[in-house]
């Protein structure tokens, strides 16, 4: 009888595999473990166990597979399960799930290696190249391809390694190899013989002459005395002052002796302590959550900025560890774990770990370990939405904090999935509960929480009875008018800066984009710089003295003259970060403004730095784009200022209104926690546009019924699920066509509004075009049907020859 392994491959394709397997190795693996398999020409990929069987395949005949990399599961049941579920309802390969759910360290692909043969012996038919790899191969057993280029010294090493193996010489294999290396700490130890007590004065006695060998046992002893705990070699070298060679010398000697042991990479070193209690009216939200997690499985928790709801998840976290489960903290922006890291820590000292793209490969496997095994260093887990996919054992509940922040959702590249509501789905395989956290709630949350499909609970007040910041408008065309401006600073927001300053209080100033200015203009003819590759304008930075396109990373020096007039009449419009922070070192030169955006927090210590120094108050005034607007706590901010409200409102989407209200709100947010009362000032041209007067208002329902009433009208969700097609190609033409022919086919075949093909407001990226169809499907009408369809349709687009090449990608619940 044959024996068979069904495998994912981390590649965009439809099915899994099937692979041939033998009775041993039939016996030994499990679904989840890891498997080398040979896919396409030569190349061997990590795949996935998903399936045990004896069912030879239909259509082709089953490869046996390379080796097994595993000796037990990494990746549980209850993951392929959702894996299944994300691909399904996002309409995606199960390879790109699995591609982008494992932390890439496990991923690996094969590497070519070369290994001698044995017999060969004549070589002198060798050329001098030829001669180089023999030679280097009678040193060693294997070398890698790469490797040959620098034996060889040059980049084309192919020709030569095809004239070896034609005269069998060598032969090539593909191998994996574990990429995932244990951190290990050298440390040292004194040989068993010198520990008896008279034996440290003929140990010098031996040293004498080597002053610093002598130092360097000297400290050791020191060391061993007060610390009573091994010592490692950079702790030596660090207190004795010596160096790392007069150390070796003494290992040379062997009057040390060195050993290694593994550490964990990231340890954190809180102390249970930081008890805090909740307040009378923390308290009540609390048993509300409880009594609202009897019969639903989410909630959300609609709590004021400042309200304390980071206590009350702590509080929930504690009692679902005590129950010997884990917890999921997932936050909308990886900028946020520093801070939160700080406050969990405190409270679950090491048993808190951090899960998100900025840390290493081998950080990351780290703790996809800890989660796997339970341990008691994984027992709460933060992270961004990629931590949803670590493997839980028992997962007793999920805090979603800032749900309604768009950036849970991925957009590119597949799986297009939104972490809150793959989340929600993951919590139900293990009966978990999920908390959903926010000042201003989604309008699709709030809408499942007004229909009983949620759990709701509130929380009115801040923290400590702090009263809410005094908002203030400011009308820009107003101030324009009467020459009040300083560049984009109206004569109130310098005056309340001022003030704010000379209490020793912080600023926080958001302007939504960042650069210098979005835009420069030809004042002669009009023309104004556009990106080669993308059709949009380039963004100006005034320190580089550079234009750049902020979707390609296309980047000019700034021209000196119009390229269509050659005038040299050009004029910066708009502005972003980088122009107000220059405004800002005019208006307050003594003061010390720093920006925070994209463009300053790159690295994996980007955002810690700015965080650090301004919660250090070594800065006062801040800088920044949404980013500012996203759950940061900082004790002594006591006003905010929206440099310009308006270009949050005129955004062709419509959830821009939503947006606009919750970035508004969550930025005045920022002003006056703890003590003070904070200040908002808001500069607007639309003083009394709905929105600006529902965020001066505090009026969450008037903008959630408004909002779902011209969602209803214009069909969207939560009342319409929406599915958008977007199709790519660098031919204008063909793409036009491709795209009337989907969009037509789709017309004819569903029973639902199906709109476009439009051109977006950016029809050209990387020099692709873009067009896009969009599907609404109401919520009486099945979901899972319309998907068929739609999948169908793009199978036999897909099939079409001449539009094979255009491509085609499926967002599920676009945001
Ligand atoms: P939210 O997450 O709702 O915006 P936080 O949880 O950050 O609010 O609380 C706001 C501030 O009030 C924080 O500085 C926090 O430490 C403090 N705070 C809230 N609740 C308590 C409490 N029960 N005891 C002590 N400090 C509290
Ligand atoms: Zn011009
Ligand atoms: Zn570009």
């Amino acid at each position: 009888m044959p024996f068979f392994i069904e495998v994912i491959l981390p590649l965009a394709l439809p099915k899994p595999f099937t692979y041939a397997i033998n009775e041993v190795e039939f016996n030994f693996i499990q679904l989840g473990m890891r498997v080398g398999v040979p896919f396409g020409r030569s190349k061997v990929y990590t795949a996935i166990v998903i399936g045990l069987h004896q069912n030879p395949p239909q259509l082709y005949e089953a490869k046996e597979i390379h080796q097994i990399l595993d000796d037990t599961p990494i990746v549980t049941e209850a993951q392929l399960k959702h894996w299944h579920w994300i691909a399904n309802y996002y309409m995606c390969a199960i390879g790109d799930v699995y591609k982008s759910a494992m932390p890439s360290g496990y991923l690996l692909e094969s590497e070519t290696i070369i290994t001698p043969k044995k017999e060969y012996t004549q070589q002198e038919d060798l050329t001098d190249d030829e001669y180089l790899i023999y030679d280097a191969l009678r040193k060693q057993s294997s070398i890698k391809i790469q490797e040959i280029a620098a034996i060889l010294n040059k980049k084309t090493v192919l020709p030569t390694i095809n004239k070896l193996l034609e005269k069998n010489v060598i032969t090539l294999q593909e191998e994996i190899s574990e990429k995932y290396k244990p951190k290990t700490v050298r440390y040292v130890r004194l040989q068993s013989e010198f520990l008896a007590q008279d034996k440290l004065s003929e140990l010098l006695e031996i040293l004498s002459r080597a002053q610093k060998q002598r130092e360097a046992v000297l400290s050791y002893f020191q060391l061993n005395a007060v610390e009573k705990k091994p010592i490692t070699v950079k702790k030596l070298t660090e207190t004795s002052g010596v160096s790392p060679a007069a150390i070796k010398a003494l290992i040379d000697k062997n009057i040390f002796e060195e050993y290694t042991l593994e550490e964990d990479r990231v340890q954190f070193t809180g102390s249970n302590n930081a008890g805090f209690t909740l307040s009378y009216k923390q308290e009540e939200a609390f048993a509300e959550v409880k009594k609202s997690f009897e019969n639903h499985q989410v909630t959300l928790l609609h709590g004021v900025t400042s309200s304390g709801k980071t206590e009350l998840y702590i509080k929930l976290i504690e009692e679902c560890i005590n129950k010997g489960q884990q917890a999921l903290y997932l936050l909308p922006e990886i900028a946020l774990t520093t801070q939160l890291v700080v406050r969990l820590t405190a409270y679950f000292g090491n048993q808190v770990a951090v899960f998100h793209s900025k840390y290493s490969n081998n950080e990351r496997i780290e703790t996809w370990q800890q989660v796997l095994q339970s341990s008691d260093k994984a027992k709460v887990i933060i992270g961004a939405r990629s931590a949803l996919f670590l493997p839980f054992q028992n997962l007793g509940l999920i805090v979603i904090d800032e749900e309604h922040e768009q950036t849970f959702k991925q957009q590119d590249p597949a799986p297009r999935y939104h972490a809150r509501d793959a989340a929600i789905i993951l919590a139900s395989y293990f009966k978990a509960k999920v908390l959903l956290g926010s000042a201003t709630p989604s309008i699709e949350s709030y809408y499942n929480a007004t229909h009983n499909k949620y759990g709701y609970v509130q929380m009115k007040e801040r923290y400590g009875n702090v009263t809410p910041p005094e908002i203030v408008l400011v009308d820009l065309k107003d101030k324009y008018k009467r020459k009040r401006m300083t560049g984009h600073f109206s004569d109130e927001l310098t005056e309340a800066i001022a003030e704010t300053l000379s209490l020793g209080k912080q600023v926080i100033l958001f302007q939504n984009r960042r650069g210098f200015s979005p835009w420069l203009e030809c004042m002669t003819c009009g023309h104004v710089p556009q990106c080669p590759q993308c059709d949009v304008s380039l963004t100006y930075y005034k320190y580089k003295n550079q234009l750049r396109c902020h979707y390609c990373g296309y980047n000019m020096a700034k021209p000196t003259h119009c390229h269509q007039c050659h005038s040299a009449d050009l004029s910066t419009k708009g502005f972003g970060t980088e122009q107000i922070e220059l405004e800002l070192k005019e208006l307050f030169p003594d003061k010390n403004s720093w920006r925070m955006d994209q463009d300053t927090t790159r690295g994996k210590y980007g955002y810690e730095k700015i965080i650090d120094a301004f919660k250090n108050k070594e800065v006062d005034i801040l800088v920044g784009t949404q980013m500012l607007a996203k759950g940061l706590h900082f004790d002594n901010v006591s006003l905010v200022g929206i440099l310009n409200a308006d270009n949050m409102l005129y955004q062709p989407d419509f959830r821009a209104f939503e947006r606009a209200y919750q970035m508004m709100v969550q930025v005045s947010g920022r002003a006056g926690r703890k003590d003070t009362r904070g200040k908002v000032l808001i500069q607007t041209y639309n003083p009394l546009h709905n929105i600006i007067r529902q965020v001066t208002d505090n009026d969450y329902e008037g903008m959630y019924k408004e909002q779902v009433y011209e969602r209803h009208n214009f069909k969207y969700p939560p009342f319409y699920k929406l599915v958008k097609l977007t199709l790519k190609h660098k031919d204008y033409e063909k793409l036009k066509d491709g795209a009337m022919w989907l969009y037509n086919v789709l017309l004819q075949n569903m029973n639902v509004p199906v709109l476009g093909p439009e051109e977006p407001g950016i029809s050209k990226i990387r020099n692709q075009y873009i067009r896009t169809i969009m599907i609404k499907i109401p919520s009486g009408s099945s979901l899972a049907t319309n998907k068929s369809i739609i999948y169908k349709i793009i199978t036999s687009f897909d099939a079409i020859p001449q539009y094979r090449v255009i491509r085609v990608s499926v967002n599920v619940d676009p945001y």
